[in-house]
């Protein structure tokens, strides 16, 4: 038993080791533009399920502008400390929520010389989100130190394993203190209803509200020299195997006509879109995959309207095969496999409440 948990202390310690030794991972994807993320390790110690936040620094001659703050000021830091060492500037001149949930606005607090922009409704959601998820977030870390403490009273004499095991206990406390004594939650103080242009130096950038889905805030920010558009958490992009396969929400209202209306009108006024950055992806998508989306979401609000008008049942339209024939014509894009079909299936019971 003893032997046993020496073994997985091992794993640990040299698993630590090896992540340390980068902080964050960067992606470049213009000159002007990275997306970046805490190395998985940092993400893991707050006990946040996914392994990927990427938040998305935009370089401008007045300064920086970063997309999401990450899940806590600690991982905020870290991002930020990156950003001025990969850009060679200090000044962050806006910081953009891409909604309130706390993933994306954990690190708004160490910002503190910056304007906040985001939806008007994503004060709600950052209040909700984070009285929880903070709670949660220490007791987690209360676990770990616990957990550590444990493995130090097995072990004898000092020496760098016992080392190694304090610095850890060191970095939860650390991440603790972070945040039961300066975590302030930061909110917005640049709101808009439904568009708004920012223009910080020599870059243009558009946000536009999508319409409750994934929360009640959520906002796609397209930066227009760059090409580049950033959609945040919308449908979970890249969270599932199936990245490109778009997933609705559970138990959440879900504004199907106002999804469509924005899109299509941002599709119809920009031709170009090189790059599209998710906060849970690991690859950007291409403008293709916008079409895409915006073409699914039209089919599911027709497939069950005709249904509904048709007298038919659910189950119909769950049915895969009449969509086979929509999904031939996007095959470059996405993948109508099983995991498609059954998050198909989901996503036509969840708009099926919603449609008269
Ligand atoms: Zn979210």
């Amino acid at each position: 038993m003893k032997r046993s948990l020496l073994y997985i202390t091992i794993f640990l310690v040299f698993f630590h080791i090896n992540t340390n030794a980068k902080n964050t991972n960067i992606n470049k994807i213009t000159n002007d533009v990275i997306t970046i993320t805490p190395s998985k390790k940092q993400l893991q110690l707050l006990g946040w399920p996914n392994d990927i936040i990427n938040s998305v620094a935009l370089r401008t001659i007045e300064g920086i502008v970063l997309i999401d703050t990450q899940n806590s000021p600690a991982n905020a830091r870290l991002v930020k400390n990156a950003v001025i060492e990969y850009f060679n500037d200090s000044t962050f001149t806006y910081i953009i929520n891409t909604h309130g949930h706390s993933a994306h606005t954990g690190g708004n607090c160490i910002f503190d010389q910056s304007r906040i922009v985001a939806h008007v409704n994503s004060a709600d959601e950052i209040k909700n989100y984070d009285d929880i998820f903070l709670g949660q977030t220490v007791e987690f870390l209360r676990k770990r130190i616990q957990y550590q403490n444990s493995v130090l009273d097995t072990v004898r004499a000092e020496n760098a394993f016992t080392d190694s095991i304090n610095e850890d206990i060191d970095r939860y406390k650390f991440f603790e203190a972070d945040l039961i004594n300066n975590y302030r939650v930061r909110y917005p103080d640049l709101t808009f209803q439904q568009n708004l242009e920012l223009k910080p130096g020599n870059k243009t950038i558009e946000l536009n509200y999508m319409g409750k889905g994934h929360g009640n805030a959520d906002i796609i920010v397209y930066i227009k020299e760059d090409k580049t558009l950033c959609t945040g958490n919308l449908f979970h992009l890249g969270a599932y195997k199936n990245e490109e396969m778009p997933s609705f929400y559970l138990n959440r209202v879900n504004e199907i006509d106002k999804w469509i209306e924005t899109l299509s009108t941002f599709l119809n006024t920009h031709n170009d879109i090189d790059y599209v950055l998710t906060t849970h992806g690991k690859k950007p998508f291409t403008r293709e995959n916008i079409v895409f989306i915006n073409e699914y979401c039209k089919a599911v609000r027709d497939a069950v309207k005709k249904a509904k008008t048709e007298g038919k049942t659910m189950e119909t339209v769950q049915d895969s095969e009449p969509f086979e024939s929509f999904f031939s014509q996007y095959s470059n894009i996405v993948r109508f496999n099983n995991e498609a079909k059954e998050m198909h299936a989901r996503n036509i019971r969840l708009i099926w409440q919603y449609i008269e």
